[in-house]
């Protein structure tokens, strides 16, 4: 996901949360992250219990989905992709289709 589409407090799925596979996170805060001493970028710090086990990790955007995988459906108004790790995409909360970002078409105006 772009970091933009990221919020405090939201609940995504983290792609490569510790333990491997996907995992409900809830996101704490952005961060600045140190991939090397010169070398800074912005990462997401998330938080999930497994098992009883409270886990907290960092991880880039690009790892986050308002899904368990990422879906690139067709819009079935303007008939272009909605791609949920590039696009700002929103989950429509009733018929839980992605939110079209260009006409905000989702399974609700049909
Ligand atoms: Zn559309
Ligand atoms: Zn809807």
């Amino acid at each position: 996901m772009r970091l933009e589409a990221i919020k405090e407090g939201s609940y995504l799925y983290c792609k490569s949360a510790q333990r491997r596979g996907v995992h409900k996170v809830r996101v704490i805060e952005i961060v600045d992250y140190e991939i090397n001493p010169d070398q800074w970028e912005e990462a997401v710090r998330y938080e999930y219990t497994y098992r009883g086990e409270y886990i907290d990790g960092i991880q880039h955007p690009d790892q986050f989905s308002l899904t368990k995988t990422f879906r690139k459906p067709d819009c079935h108004k303007c008939k272009l992709e909605i791609d949920e790790q590039k696009d700002i995409v929103e989950q429509c909360p009733k018929c839980e289709w992605l939110i079209c970002p260009r006409d905000k078409a989702c399974g609700c105006n049909r």
